[in-house]
Order: C-alpha cells, then structure tokens, then sequence
C-alpha cells in the first residue's frame, strides 16, 4: 500500500507540467497542489478576482487566496477563469492528471446482501439527510490555507478511489483513506476548523464527525466510538476530537478519513503525504478493512 505515494508524486508531477501556459502575461495569479483527480489546487489572484472552474464561480479570501478540488471521476481539461476587478480576463486551462484506481473484480461469490429492514432504511435516510445538510455549510473560515496533519499514525488499509466489483457489479468507490488502529485511539483534527456534524450512530459510518475548514473543504471521520466534540464547536488543528471505533458497517476498528470540496471527494492523502514510518516496527494487524 506505501508504493501509492510514490506513484501519486510521479503523477502529479507529470500533470504540474502539463499546466498549459496562461493566455496573458501570468504574473500575480500563483497556484500549487496537485491537479489530479482526487487533488486539490490552492491559489492567490490579486485581490477582488473573481475566479472560475469549469464556469463554476469559487470563493475567494480578500486577500485573494483559493482553493479548488478535482473529484475521483473529473477528468480532461478544465478551464481556470479569472475576471479582476476593472473586468480583465484571463484563463488557465488545467489538465487534471489521469489516476489508476485499485479495481478489484471479485466474481463467483454467492451473493450475500444485506437487505436493510424498513427502519434501517428510515435511518439510511435520516443519516443521509443529516449529511446534506452539512455539506450545505459553505463558509468562510480560513483553516483550509494552512496544512493539513494525518489525524493519527498507522497502517493505511484502504486508499481512494478504490473499487470492488462482485459478479460484475461496481460497488460505490471507496473515498476515504482507512487508517487502522485500535478501538480508542485518539484522532486529532488534521486541520482547524468548526464541528458541523456529529453523530453517534449513523447506518453505515456508525460515529461520525464532520468538520468544516472553510470555502468548501470539509472533512469527515467514520466509525468512530467516542467523539469528543459537539456541533458548533471551534476545534483546532491537532485537538484530539474523536477515537477511533469499528462503529456502523465495517469489520474491524479504523479510522476512515474523507475529505470534500463541496460535491468534489478528495484524497486526503494527496495533502498530507506519505504516512510516516512507524517508529517502531510492531505493525500488528489490526483487523481494518476496506469500509
Ligand atoms: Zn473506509
């Protein structure tokens, strides 16, 4: 699983110079990350801009600073517009770097599905209620220009974007980065950033959390067995908000962390870069799946 980083880097380094150059002299209009799918783009305009992806208009700090994401399935060219303030144009085009997704094809299982009873349902649909209802929060808090820390250490166990396909039929990809650990870790906040959800026990995601770090960039932690934080709360980057659990549908205890840009799901991972190595070499395995 540690071979991902790597061949992430390599991407997006490629798909960095593949940026096509700017129509107009590109002075004053900055932008790093990485413009692949899954990968975000922070930027600064000169202020009062108004900027806009794919036609959509993004929100800009007065002092002109950004931040865009390509979804899993965003792929091609994207045209990056900006519009000053005396009604100048001018347009980057983004290439959004092309990724390969662990396919799994599992095929002659029997099937096994799990049939929800009608209360289950009701709750699947009182969850997910809840969470588009979070996912409406678009403020204006400035967390996402900091960095951004891996909420807790440990073997990754499930990566982006990464899919199961029984007797030929795609599941949902997985969004999330799984870092397994044991039921109780704590899982810091791995930016700052204010309490927008908090649920103990949703259908699927059991514990679930979500923070908001502002213009459109949220992130979510699932399965936990305790959170530490109500909605409305400030936390900070590095608190200690939750611990990890194996709570909803999973098999074993881990911490699912996912990350949004408005609808866009995004690879956490691409932010934080390669998990650092264990310091010590006891690497037991925890039982984490890919939930
Ligand atoms: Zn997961």
């Amino acid at each position: 699983m540690l071979r991902l980083p790597s061949t992430l880097l390599l991407i997006a380094g490629i798909a960095f110079t593949g940026l096509v150059a700017a129509t107009e002299p590109e002075e004053s209009i900055e932008l790093r990350g990485n413009p692949v799918q899954g990968g975000l783009l922070f930027g600064t305009a000169p202020a009062q801009t108004h900027v806009f992806w794919g036609g959509r208009p993004v929100r800009v700090t007065e002092n002109g600073e950004f931040v865009l994401g390509m979804g899993r399935d965003n792929k091609g060219l994207m045209v990056l517009r900006f519009e000053g303030p005396d009604g100048e144009q001018r347009q980057r085009v983004v290439e959004i770097g092309k990724r390969d997704y662990d396919i799994q094809s599992i095929s002659g299982i029997s099937s096994k599905i799990m049939n929800p009873s009608e209360d289950d349902l009701q709750r699947i649909r009182r969850d997910s209620a809840y969470i588009g209802k979070a996912r409406k929060v678009d403020s204006s808090r400035t967390d996402f220009l900091t960095a951004f820390d891996w909420p807790l250490y440990g073997p990754i166990t499930g990566v982006f974007g990464s899919q199961r396909v029984y007797n030929g039929v795609p599941k949902r990809p997985h969004f999330g980065v799984d870092i397994a650990a044991p039921t109780g870790t704590a899982a810091r906040a791995p930016a700052g950033g204010k309490v927008i959800l908090a649920h103990d026990d949703m259908f699927y995601s059991g514990g679930t959390l979500m923070i908001d770090h502002g213009y459109g960039l949220s992130s979510s932690f699932l399965h936990l067995s305790r959170i530490l934080v109500k909605e409305g709360d400030e936390v900070r980057r590095g608190q200690v908000v939750a611990e990890v659990g194996a709570t909803g549908r999973v098999t074993g205890a881990h911490l699912d962390w996912r990350m949004n840009w408005y609808d866009q799901r995004i690879d956490p991972q691409l932010l934080v870069g390669p998990m650092p190595a264990p310091a010590d070499e006891e690497q037991t395995n925890t039982g984490g799946m890919n939930d």
